[in-house]
Order: structure tokens, then C-alpha cells, then sequence
């Protein structure tokens, strides 16, 4: 049966978690927006007091979307923060309560609609987009429209276009409604989510989370039903379209009587964990997200909770590690990606300072906040940098291309992987 739409009144700021917080201002320090701008309108204790106001029928006004806007939604401030609050659910609300109240010209809505009804639950829209983007690219076009400025007509499409991955002809996660069976006996019985633009930019990432698993014991599953997992939706206020995915994706999985559902993407994982709080005012799926989301495992979390396969070789590399935000904050993992890599013979892990401080990736923040994106990223690099190792180790695909974007304009050539390349690389004969 088909689900129904919640009454807008569920998707703002819940009175009874504004309440949780006293204004101690413990989580300023853990803020990025904070400790960049030192501007308390831009630190969680101010957004929630915006929050507040507005909920007590202050105007939807400009500064506040600003102030909204700027946020990471990196939940930062919920682990500092000691009287849990729950800031993520709160910012998600908030934007989707300015979403709900938001006019665009038609010709942005469309574009906004297509990307975010369209194409990014299509992999076949998007692999075309991706074959679109290499020959853009290949072709010289993308010379000579950055030559000529042209891009600059249309603001921030020149900004976009900039942040586009380099020419690579596209790849694809070609294991849909595939099954890979364990290396050895079976133990395990798992299923694997592609995600969405993870299918077209980190196919190969996939394929090694499919061989890692298994070397350990796992028989892989890819169903075909799946789709993507409503995250950027959620983050951008599209409440209504994120819970169709939702359902979409509880029908396709729910029954196929999975050990564990897997993710190496940590801010898909920390969506698909909590997809039940999507349904707190829909009985039908209230229950049934909250079985599928028990199934939810981070990649990082799966195999560090299982006896590993030891039989890898020497990785002679210095390594530290980047917690994304989703799995340190959203999920609260933080030990399991670093028992991971001491696992693997050879390997020196080096901590960073500040490791949990967020990258500026944030989804597609890097996009839409570009400037103070690229100020964290700075930030970022210069505890990257005085780990002094050669390898940067994270735990989700945006982190990836934002750490790689960081080394490029101020990295020491460092390496940027995920921890199951590094383990996949380990199992792999040389
Ligand atoms: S969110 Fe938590 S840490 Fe921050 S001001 Fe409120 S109660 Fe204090
Ligand atoms: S989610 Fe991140 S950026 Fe937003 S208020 Fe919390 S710590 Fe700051």
C-alpha cells in the first residue's frame, strides 16, 4: 500500500527538543561554523535559539534561513553536548519547515525537483549524467567555457562546474541484482547498498567493499529494488520525498532475511538508522522502518564486530584517520574504522588532532556554502598535515572527494582512501 504524506506540522521543531537544551554553550568549541566565524548566531546554542523564536511565531526571516543554511548538520555539537540534545533531527526540521515556505521561480524549482526526484533515485539518469559530465570534459568544451567566463553568467553554476571531479571515463557499480558468494563456508548473509552517486563516482570503492566481504565469510547481496537513501533529501527539507525513498527501500530489503544491511557511505548509514523517525506519525511504517533500521550496519562497524580474516598482506603505510561526522556523531563509531586499520599487518596509524571536527563535505554543502566550505577544508588540512603520514583513512564518500579537493590545494600529497580500499588492498595478492 502505498504511504501517505505527514501533515506539515510534524516537520518543524519539535517543542519538546528545543526544550532539552539549558544554553550551557558546551558545544560552542565543537562547532566548525563557530570556530570559523565566532559568531554565536552561527553556533548551535544560536541556531536553537532561533529555532525557538520561531517556533514562538517569530518570522521565517532571511537572517534565519542564512543562519539555517550555514549549518553543516555535521552533529558536532550533539557528542559535546551533555544534556542530549538532538540537533540534528532539530536543523532537518527547521530546513524542512523552510522548504515548506520557500517560493522559487519555476525554472529553479524544476531544476530542483528533477535533481532531487529524478535523478538522483535513477541510476540510469545518473550514469548518463555521468557519461555527459567526461565528455563535457574530454571533448575541450569545458576549456573553453572556462575560458571564456561564460559559466559566470549563471552565478553559482560557475561555482559548481569548478567543483566537478577531473575527467575519469565514468564507472559503474554494474553488481545490481547480482549475489557474490563467501570465499570458503558461509557465515553470513548480507546485503549491500550502492547508493546513489556512489554508483557512478565510487563503483570501485563497492566492488571492494563486495570482495572484502567476501573474504569474510559473507555471501553478498545487491538487490536491484534498492534505491537511494533519502540523506541529501533530509538535509536539504525535502521531508516528503526522502519518505518515499524510504518506503521504497524497507519493501525492497526488509524480507530478505539479512544478517546485517551494509553501507560504506557513513551519512547513508546514519539516514537508514534512523529512518523510523521519519515514521513516528505513520502506523504502518513506524514499525517496520524500526525492524529495518535495527538491520542498518556501517561497513566499519559490520566487520570490526566479526571475527576478521587475518590472512593479509604488509601494507607498509602511515595512516591517520578523519571520523566523518556521520559515523563519529550521527552513529557513534568511532573505535571500530581504527581497529580495522591496526588490523592490517604493516600499517602505522597515526591519530590527528581534532579528528571529529568536520571536513566541510557535509553532503552537498561544499556545493551551496562553498567559501566557508573551503575555510574549514583549510582548517582541516593543517591538522591533516601534522599527522605527517602518507595516507588519509575515512569512512564516507563526500569526505573522500572533499579530503582529496584539501590535498590538492594544501595537502602534502597525501593519499586519501577509504578504510575497506586499504583492507581490500591488504587481501589483494600484489
Ligand atoms: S545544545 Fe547542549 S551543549 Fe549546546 S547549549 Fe544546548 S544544552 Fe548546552
Ligand atoms: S551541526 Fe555542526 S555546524 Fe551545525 S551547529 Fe552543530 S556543530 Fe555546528
Amino acid at each position: 500500500m502505498a504511504g501517505f504524506d505527514i501533515l506539515p506540522q510534524f516537520d518543524k521543531p519539535q517543542q519538546r527538543d528545543l526544550d532539552k537544551c539549558v544554553h550551557c554553550g558546551l558545544c560552542l568549541n565543537s562547532c566548525p561554523t563557530y570556530r570559523v566565524l565566532g559568531i554565536e548566531m552561527d553556533s548551535p546554542r544560536g541556531r536553537i535559539y532561533q529555532m525557538v523564536q520561531v517556533q514562538n511565531g517569530a518570522a521565517l526571516s532571511e537572517s534565519y534561513r542564512e543562519h539555517i543554511g550555514l549549518c553543516l548538520a555535521c552533529r558536532g555539537c550533539e557528542s559535546a553536548c551533555p544534556s542530549g540534545v538532538q540537533y540534528g533531527r532539530l536543523v532537518e526540521a527547521a530546513r524542512a519547515e523552510l522548504e515548506a515556505n520557500t517560493q522559487r521561480h519555476w525554472t529553479a524549482q524544476a531544476l530542483r525537483d528533477f535533481v532531487f526526484t529524478d535523478l538522483l533515485p535513477s541510476p540510469f539518469l545518473l550514469r548518463t549524467a555521468a557519461t555527459l559530465l567526461w565528455l563535457y570534459q574530454k571533448s575541450g568544451l569545458q576549456a573553453v567555457v572556462r575560458a571564456t567566463g561564460l559559466l559566470g553568467l549563471f552565478g553559482k553554476l560557475a561555482e559548481l562546474e569548478k567543483l566537478s571531479p577531473p575527467a575519469q571515463l565514468p564507472t559503474f557499480f554494474a553488481a545490481y541484482g547480482k549475489v557474490f558468494p563467501a570465499e570458503g563456508d558461509r557465515k553470513y548473509k548480507v546485503a549491500l547498498l550502492g547508493g546513489c552517486i556512489a554508483n557512478v563516482s565510487f563503483a570501485r570503492l563497492n566492488e571492494a567493499t563486495v570482495r572484502v566481504l567476501q573474504k569474510n565469510a559473507c555471501e553478498v547481496h545487491v538487490p536491484a529494488d534498492q534505491t537511494c537513501c533519502g540523506a541529501l533529501h533530509l538535509h536539504s527539507g525535502i521531508r516528503a520525498e526522502a519518505r518515499r525513498l524510504a518506503r521504497r527501500n524497507i519493501d525492497a530489503l526488509a524480507k530478505g532475511g539479512f544478517d546485517a544491511i551494509l553501507t560504506n557511505s557513513a551519512g547513508c548509514g546514519s539516514t537508514l538508522k534512523e529512518y523510523h523517525e521519519l515514521f513516528e506519525h505513520e502506523p504502518e511504517y513506524a514499525e517496520k522502518s524500526r525492524q529495518f533500521s535495527e538491520k542498518i550496519k556501517d561497513i566499519n562497524e559490520f566487520l570490526a564486530s566479526i571475527p576478521l580474516n587475518p590472512a593479509m598482506r604488509q601494507l607498509p603505510l602511515t595512516v591517520t584517520y578523519q571520523d566523518s561526522c556521520h559515523l563519529a556523531h550521527g552513529q557513534k563509531i568511532r573505535a571500530a574504522p581504527r581497529k580495522l586499520l591496526q588490523a592490517i599487518p604493516g600499517l602505522q596509524f597515526k591519530e590527528m588532532p581534532l579528528s571529529d571536527l568536520c571536513c566541510g563535505s557535509a553532503g552537498i554543502y561544499n556545493v551551496l556554502q562553498t567559501e566557508l566550505s573551503m575555510q574549514i577544508l583549510e582548517r582541516k588540512m593543517e591538522l591533516a598535515n601534522s599527522a605527517a603520514t602518507q595516507v588519509i583513512a575515512t569512512a564516507n564518500t563526500g569526505c573522500m572527494l572533499q579530503l582529496r579537493a584539501g590535498v590538492e590545494k594544501h595537502g602534502n600529497g597525501q593519499r586519501v582512501a577509504h578504510v575497506v580500499e586499504l583492507l581490500d588492498e591488504a587481501y589483494r595478492e600484489k
